[in-house]
């Protein structure tokens, strides 16, 4: 079981921003700006590249939601990164799928 499952199912804490039946918003234990937020599907999914069709309702939401949740934040007025690390070459830790919500501070381009 990832570390996330653990937190959907409330067995560690986490500094919950948004929850609703599909999805589990919370502060990233180690931040790396002033705002950032891990946007998760309840649904286990390891990563991006195990989607299926049936999924895209799902991630939908998940975009949609991450834009609300960076306007309540006030990141949204100067702008954010949303980000979807994949696999290991993407820098991808915990094997279930995610949204990294960054804001507060400006971000280079290209990433590291
Ligand atoms: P990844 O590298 O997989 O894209 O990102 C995983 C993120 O999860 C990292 O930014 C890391 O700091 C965060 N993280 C790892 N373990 C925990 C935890 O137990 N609680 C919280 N809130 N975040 C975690």
């Amino acid at each position: 079981m990832t570390i996330f499952k653990k937190i959907i199912n409330k067995e560690i804490p986490a500094q919950i921003i948004y929850e609703d039946d599909l999805c589990l918003c919370f502060n990233d234990i180690k931040p790396q700006a002033p705002v950032h937020l891990l946007l998760i599907p309840k649904k286990e999914i390891p990563t991006l590249d195990d989607l299926s069709e049936e999924d895209s309702k799902l991630m939908g939401h998940l975009v949609y939601r991450a834009s609300v949740i960076a306007k309540e934040q006030g990141i949204s007025d100067v702008g954010y990164r949303l980000v979807v690390n994949v696999k290991e070459y993407g820098g991808q830790e915990v094997h279930h799928l995610h949204f990294h919500i960054l804001g507060g501070r400006n971000f280079s381009w290209p990433p590291g």
